[in-house]
């Protein structure tokens, strides 16, 4: 049996040593110095020998690069390892970075690392692995990102090059990119920065406007085949979106924790805050979610590991949207348990917040993922034949008793019990009796309208007028020989709101009678 949710110790022991370095050594650093490790280029030399230092620990922990695999140069620990180490980098925003695996350059080398010849490896994966380069993702074109049959950027072949034209935006990190991974209906291109014809418009911040203005870059830029630029960036994102998902749940659980710390640390009319049951709904609210993500998405990582990412694709959209909403309906709460300072830049919570709506929108909207998830669950049904649904009661019923009939034709008693059992089925209108078969009528016809709603919406049971009337609540009640059984039949068969009433009261009534309930 290997439906296992406990971690093995060796690797325990990595995950603690990591839990130690980001929480001793990253987080003080990206306080003190916010960025050494996000604009290097721009930092004083001592700062990045320091970061070069934490990035060796990593390296000389075996813990560099851990998303790729083996074959393509990386440790090869597969993604429920990996997993498990982005929830605690996913806390820590420059861990990344110093642990090699920073977006968007985990996309970029999963793409080399797969589609890339020898030549394109050794010239853009190496220094890439190595964060001797730095890369952009160029596909998003300003009039549609979610569908990329309307990106309109092509390119052209001309002797031993490719020209490429078009336009695109949210190219993260696109000005101070080494290389720009740019993609065409027909390629995948590697556009080295300072090649002619890249115009920068203004963009939104480090997300880069792009116009390709007759590109021309050498045959050899192109990554995988002709025709292929839809596929690669398939593989690309749905590394991607999964890293983000597992980065997402280290948020969560921080924005848990640091409920949790304030719900006992505040005092409101006299109590702690955790008192109030609101409080408590909250944090019992986000509990549930905090561990259905993190399940999720520990389950999608071993799908990936064991079946592909391609054949695990609706999982990773549904870890991908869960994570959004989780950190939405999570951080809201923690935002809120901390009143005013919830609202202000004095905790992290404000900038996890701002990151909901945008974990929605980037690696594509919740919608198309959505589309993609019913697409490929509904591939798994067939349609019904005829009019009626497979779950239809009767006809499963006719089959049941088919199945039965040797059992019903060898034996009188059981003949009987269902003869008995087919005549409370005709008179009742839901094709089956209130009451079991050799039970007496439980409702009484001196029951008042008041105490089941309208006489109309009554049930047939109750029109009937059988058994005896209960003087405290003015329901219909059993006798002592009223059995769980029948009890369990009222609330099954009683679809209107009227009759879960009754069925409520009729259980009260049972209990105090002392009816026996097996
Ligand atoms: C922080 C951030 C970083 C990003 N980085 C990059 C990057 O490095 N490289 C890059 O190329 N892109 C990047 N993007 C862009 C991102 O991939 C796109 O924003 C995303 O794919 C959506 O495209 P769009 O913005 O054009 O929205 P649209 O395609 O215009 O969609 C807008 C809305 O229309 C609705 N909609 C669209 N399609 C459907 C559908 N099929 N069914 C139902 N409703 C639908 C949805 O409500 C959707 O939210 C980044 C985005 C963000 C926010």
């Amino acid at each position: 049996m290997s439906w296992d949710f406990s971690t093995e110790p060796e690797w325990q022991e990595q995950l603690d040593w990591i839990e130690r370095f980001c929480r001793e050594e990253i987080e003080p650093f990206t306080l003190a110095f916010p960025y050494a490790t996000y604009s290097r280029q721009h930092a004083p030399k001592a700062l990045r020998d320091h970061a070069d230092g934490l990035k060796q620990q990593v390296k000389d922990k075996g813990l560099w690069g851990i998303f790729l695999d083996k074959e393509v140069g990386g440790p090869g620990f597969g993604q429920v390892k990996l997993a498990l180490v982005n929830e605690i980098l996913g806390r820590y925003g420059a861990a990344p970075a110093i642990f090699g695996c920073q977006a968007p350059d985990t996309g970029n080398m999963d793409i080399l690392a797969k589609y890339g010849t020898e030549d394109q490896k050794e010239r853009w994966l190496k220094p890439l692995f190595n964060q001797e380069m730095r890369s952009c993702y160029s596909m998003t074109e300003p009039h549609g990102g979610s569908d990329t049959r309307n990106f309109k950027t092509t390119s052209v072949r001309d002797g031993d090059d490719y020209v490429i034209n078009g336009e695109k935006w949210f190219s993260s990190f696109g000005k101070t990119a080494d290389i720009i991974v740019v993609m065409c209906n027909n390629g995948m291109f590697v556009v080295e920065q300072g090649t002619p014809g890249l115009e920068f418009l203004d963009g939104a911040g480090i997300h880069a406007h792009i116009r390709y203005n007759n590109v021309r870059v050498p045959a050899d830029h192109l990554l995988g085949g002709e025709g292929q630029s839809r596929e690669l960036a398939q593989h690309r994102l749905s590394g991607g979106r999964i890293h983000h998902a597992m980065r997402a749940v280290a948020q969560v659980k921080l924005a848990l924790d640091m409920m949790c710390e304030r719900a006992i640390s505040r005092e409101s009319r006299g109590v702690q805050i955790s008192e109030h049951q609101m409080v408590q709904d909250a944090i019992a609210e986000s509990y549930m979610q905090v561990q259905m993500l993190r399940l999720l998405v520990l389950q999608t990582a071993w799908k990936i590991d064991h079946i592909g990412g391609l054949a695990a694709r609706a999982d990773i959209g549904a870890c991908k949207i869960m994570a959004a909403k989780t950190l939405r309906d999570v951080v809201y709460r923690a935002h809120h348990i901390h009143g005013a300072l919830g609202t202000t830049n004095l905790t992290p919570l404000q900038q996890m917040w701002a990151s909901a709506p945008t974990m929605s929108m980037m690696d594509g909207p919740d919608e198309v993922h959505k589309v993609v998830i019913t697409r490929e669950l509904l591939k798994q049904y067939e349609p019904h034949e005829g009019l009626f649904p497979r779950e239809y009661l009767p006809a499963k019923r006719e089959a049941a008793r088919r199945k039965f009939q040797w059992l019903i034709d060898s034996d009188q008693e059981v003949k009987d019990h269902v003869a008995q059992m087919d005549r409370y089925a005709s008179m009742s209108e839901y094709g089956r009796s209130s009451a079991g078969p050799g039970e007496p009528r439980v409702v009484s016809s001196r029951t008042s309208a008041s105490s089941l709603g309208p006489q109309k919406g009554r049930h047939p049971a109750a029109r009937r007028g059988h058994g005896t009337h209960d003087q405290g609540s003015g329901v219909p009640v059993p006798g002592t020989r009223m059995t769980f059984q029948r009890f369990r039949t009222l609330v099954t068969d009683t679809s209107r709101a009227s009759y879960h009433r009754q069925a409520t009261a009729l259980g009260a009534a049972c209990r105090r009678k002392g009816a026996s309930w097996n």
